[in-house]
């Protein structure tokens, strides 16, 4: 497929944001910057709440990144400044695994991803020293550091402020301190810190998309294996363009919803005797809906049937896309199933994502949904160039309309994932 470069919406990310980083780390810090190392967010383009039912996702990396200017330190401490909120935390790495402080004796590997009870640090702190704690834990030798993050991803707009900030933080440390994570490790243990330090009970798509984001491609995952297949994904060769959609609506107050959607379906696996909702196959659903209704509750079973169905999408999505002359309308079809079924049976969408999805088709794109966990955040809408405008205005005008922020748009680029840039 062909690269999309020199236009505007190229998928390299800007060098300006890599000079800001290093500027900005001279003003904070003085002297210079080791290395800046980058992490994108992503969208997810279909596959939602998947990731955690061992499920398959569809996510690609965006042009949109986290950047990390570091250098190394000759003490223990580990000061991070974020630029976008102006505030730094500074700590003792050796305070971080000592007995009596936020130790924790699980092993490295251990499946348990339940939060630590105590963790020495809160608010977005955690996110940067729990990739901190997580990597000493894990046995990787991390050294005193500066770092200077700042970022271009909304920040919980759905679209992995947080994974991005985990990344670009965790290659800055292993950058600056000696060691090198395959992208495996990269994504595993920045979602355990995500998980147990952050309390953050999220799956694994968001750190995998940041990790191993392709230009041109979006990453088939499949969640249980762990394996990843980039797919290309050159929507400019079909004269459209994936728009992204950000209502403005923090998706923050969703936290226990989302808690409460995994709770759900770990009950009716346990229920069904199956590991995961992944081992429920599409032709055995009505049979499976029936059963966990009268076991347990219909709430329960809608939130199978999503999972059950949004899966099956992501897979006729794919080959779909695997066919040499697909065109756009069947995937925004499945685009505007998984909407639906993420509204009506995983009830995770919110008044601005429905009115930015009904709206963006009445313009005319293929499809669309929201992205990522719901209760807020972002829309996607797959939209002929040609169009863009009208579905932008319209949506802009029917936000108006009701009274909502003025939502935000770009186009979603498919990038490069975590890497060091400078
Ligand atoms: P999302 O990942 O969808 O943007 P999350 O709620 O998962 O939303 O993560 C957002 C949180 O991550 C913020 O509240 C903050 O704690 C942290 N964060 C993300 N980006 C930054 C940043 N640039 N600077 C400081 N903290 C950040
Ligand atoms: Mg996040």
């Amino acid at each position: 497929m062909s690269r999309q470069t020199g236009s505007a919406s190229s998928a390299v990310p800007s060098t300006a944001f890599v000079d800001e980083a290093r500027r900005g780390f001279t003003e904070q810090f003085g002297g210079e910057p080791a290395g800046v190392w980058t992490a994108p967010g992503r969208v997810n383009v279909i596959g939602e709440h998947t990731d955690y039912n061992d499920g398959f996702v569809l996510p690609m990396a965006i042009d949109r990144a986290c950047h990390a200017a570091a250098a190394p330190r000759a003490d223990r401490v580990l000061r991070v400044y974020a630029a976008q909120l102006g505030k730094t935390v500074e700590v003792s790495l050796d305070a971080l695994t000592g007995p009596g402080s936020a130790g924790d004796t699980r092993p490295a590997d251990s499946p348990d991803m339940s939060p630590l009870a105590d963790p020495a640090v809160t608010g977005w702190a955690a996110y940067p020293v729990g990739v901190a704690w997580v990597l000493q834990q894990a046995g990787f030798p991390v050294g005193g550091a500066d770092i200077y993050l700042t970022s271009t991803v909304p920040v919980g707009s759905g679209l992995s402020s947080s994974a991005a900030l985990e990344c670009a933080t965790a290659l800055a440390l292993g950058g600056i301190s000696g060691f090198e994570l395959t992208t495996a490790e990269l994504a595993r243990h920045t979602q355990r810190a995500e998980n147990i330090y952050a309390g953050v009970p999220c799956g694994p798509l968001d750190q995998m998309s940041s990790a191993y984001g392709e230009d041109g491609s979006v990453l088939f995952i499949d969640t249980r294996s762990g394996e990843v297949r980039p797919q290309p994904f050159d929507l400019a060769a079909e004269g459209a363009v994936l728009l992204v959609i950000d209502t403005r609506v923090s998706h923050a107050h969703g936290e226990n919803g989302y808690a409460d959607r995994r709770a759900a379906c770990e009950r009716a696996a346990a229920f069904l005797g199956v590991p995961a909702l992944r081992d429920i196959a599409l032709a055995d659903l009505p049979e499976t809906f029936a059963k966990v209704a009268v076991g347990l509750d219909e709430t329960t079973a809608r939130r199978v049937r999503h999972v059950v169905t949004e899966n099956a999408r992501v897979q006729q999505f794919v080959a779909i896309l695997n066919h040499k002359d697909f065109s756009l309308p069947p995937l925004g079809h499945r685009m505007m199933q998984s909407h639906a079924s993420l509204r009506d049976d995983y009830e995770v969408s919110a008044p601005e994502l429905d009115v930015a999805v009904a709206t963006a088709v009445a313009a005319g794109a293929h499809g669309a949904r929201m992205t990522g966990g719901g209760f807020g955040g972002s829309a996607i809408a797959l939209v002929d160039t040609g169009l863009l405008d009208a579905v932008q205005d319209a949506v802009r005008a029917a936000f108006a309309e009701h009274g909502y922020p003025e939502p935000q748009f770009f186009p979603a680029v498919a990038s490069a994932g975590a890497r060091r840039t400078a």
